[in-house]
């Protein structure tokens, strides 16, 4: 897939596991992902009493950043491809990865935020650690979760709706235990429509 995708990392958020999730995610898209310098965790969207960002505010103020975030990694490239270009040149999608708690209006808390026309999305690790539900740290599974719910909201910025296949990485996820049931992979009609942006809604 020649798709220009960019991972950037906001505050705090590891930039190795960043990268090992756009190393998950390249291989499932056969393609490359770019990671971009980290961004700081903007103040649009902060809401201190709740201890949690506004997610589409935060986004919007993150995308307003991006220009000026340059590649650091190219990320599933073939060994002896180009040296990665030390632009900033927009991508055609860009998924920030923060560990700030997150919510939209009307909700307590949210795994992120898409924005379809802006081919942007902010995902927030936060409710993804089992930590968060007082239970046992789990690496392993905390990093499949955010892998998943990354491929889902890539399908959503090219314009995918939920998928009926439960093996699919498209199918409706309404809560955590949704997301460890799906397989870190997109079903053959997801795919196609995907890799090839034969869809418009
Ligand atoms: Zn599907």
């Amino acid at each position: 897939m020649d798709l220009r995708i960019a991972f950037i990392p906001v505050g705090r958020f590891d930039v190795a596991e960043a990268e090992a999730v756009a190393t998950r995610v390249a291989k499932v898209i056969h393609g490359t992902v770019e990671l971009r310098e980290a961004a700081p965790v903007p103040k649009a969207g902060d809401e201190p009493a709740r201890g949690q960002h506004l997610a589409g505010k935060m986004l919007g103020a993150l995308r307003a950043d991006l220009p000026r975030l340059k590649t650091t990694k190219r990320v599933g490239a073939a060994p002896g491809a180009a040296p990665v270009p030390a632009t900033a040149e927009a991508p055609d999608l860009a998924v920030f990865f923060t560990d700030v708690d997150l919510y939209k209006p009307g909700t307590d808390g949210a795994f992120g935020e898409a924005d379809l026309r802006g081919k942007a999305a902010v995902l927030s690790s936060r409710r993804l650690l089992e930590a968060f539900y007082r239970r046992k740290t789990d690496p392993v599974k905390q990093r499949a979760r955010l892998v998943k719910l990354t491929l889902m909201i890539l399908g959503r910025l090219r314009g995918l709706p939920d998928c009926g296949d439960r093996a699919c990485a498209m199918f409706t996820t309404a809560a955590l235990a949704d997301v460890d049931l799906k397989p870190e992979k997109y079903c053959a009609s997801c795919w196609h429509r995907l890799s090839t942006g034969g869809f418009r809604i």
